[in-house]
């Protein structure tokens, strides 16, 4: 009872600052999104479930996929050949930037978190053709999330594709490095593909309790993620997953999370829950404004940072 008080309590606080974000328009199709939504979710590692606000509105993951593309990349091919191709440093650069890739002599991206990298780290997806690749994703997106029904937005997909130049850029230049081979456009398509993938709060937060349970999935027991690469995925999630709000994030709430400009965050109690919140009001560093501010209350209340 005490715990769904503080829950409802930490929703009303983020509705407070709402009004000072605003939804991402540089997509055509998110700018469809309603700023007022907001939703807190959390799934504990004993599977109790906890839902509050607009929690069953979808929304693509955008960069919390991610999160999702990199624990399968480290588990298709192993953390030596997807580090050959991105480093594990925090950029203090915007998602979208370009400025420190065009410094490295190899173009090679500073971290998996940022759109340079995910796009590098998702070549690593298995698959012989786009579809199979994508469908790799899905396949495992639904598993991690504990939802068959994760689908993807096509209309997402198309929008994101239409208006990718600043992604084609940041592309193109790895290509001159020699960090992409083969088909930019592809390895592109497969990127917008699965940010393009709908969730919901709850679907976020079940992922957010895989990686709080040691990487076991709660219900079925399976390891999904072994040891080692959750050790580098919650990481990484910590240094850079909030982008250039990582350290600000780090130091008021503590936990190890990843933001998307869709609204979603998605935040790791270790052995104890994961937390999906949802807002599609952002900051100006593309962060949910009232999600942040939520993450912040239940941290502050119930005691939640790592550090
Ligand atoms: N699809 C988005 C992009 O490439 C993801 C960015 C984000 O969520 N920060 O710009």
């Amino acid at each position: 009872m005490e715990l769904e008080q503080t829950f409802t309590q930490a929703l009303e606080y983020g509705r407070q600052y709402i009004s000072g974000g605003q939804v991402a328009t540089y997509i055509p199709e998110l700018a469809k999104a309603d700023p007022n939504w907001l939703a807190v979710c959390a799934v504990t590692t004993d599977l109790q479930s906890y839902a509050y606000g607009n929690a069953g509105q979808k929304f693509t993951l955008q960069s919390i996929a991610k999160v999702i593309s990199l624990i399968l990349a480290l588990e298709s091919v192993g953390e030596d050949v997807v580090f050959s191709k991105v480093g594990m440093e925090p950029t203090g650069d915007p998602f979208n930037s370009i400025v420190k890739l065009e410094k490295v002599s190899t173009h090679t991206p500073y971290n998996p978190m940022i759109n340079a990298g995910a796009i590098s780290v998702a070549t690593n997806i298995p698959g012989a053709t786009l579809e199979q690749r994508f469908d790799n994703f899905l396949q495992f997106t639904r598993k991690i999330c504990g939802n068959e029904d994760i689908s993807l937005s096509f209309e997402t997909y198309l929008s994101e594709k239409r208006t990718g130049d600043r992604n084609r850029a940041l592309a193109y230049m790895m290509k001159s490095g020699g960090v992409l081979t083969g088909s930019v456009e592809e390895h592109l398509d497969l990127y917008f593909m699965i940010c393009s993938v709908l969730a919901t709060c709850r679907d976020i937060a079940f992922l957010g309790a895989v990686l709080a349970n040691n990487g076991i999935h709660p219900q079925t027991g399976e390891q999904l993620v072994s040891p080692r690469h959750l050790k580098i995925v919650r990481s990484l999630m910590v240094t850079c997953g909030m982008y250039d709000a990582s350290g600000y994030f780090a130091t008021m709430v503590g936990l190890p999370s990843k933001s998307g400009v869709g609204g979603g965050i998605v935040s790791v109690v270790p052995n104890v829950m994961g937390i999906g919140v949802f807002g599609p009001a952002l900051d100006e560093r593309g962060n949910s404004i009232g999600g942040v501010k939520i993450l912040e209350y239940l941290s502050e209340q119930l005691n939640l940072s790592m550090f």
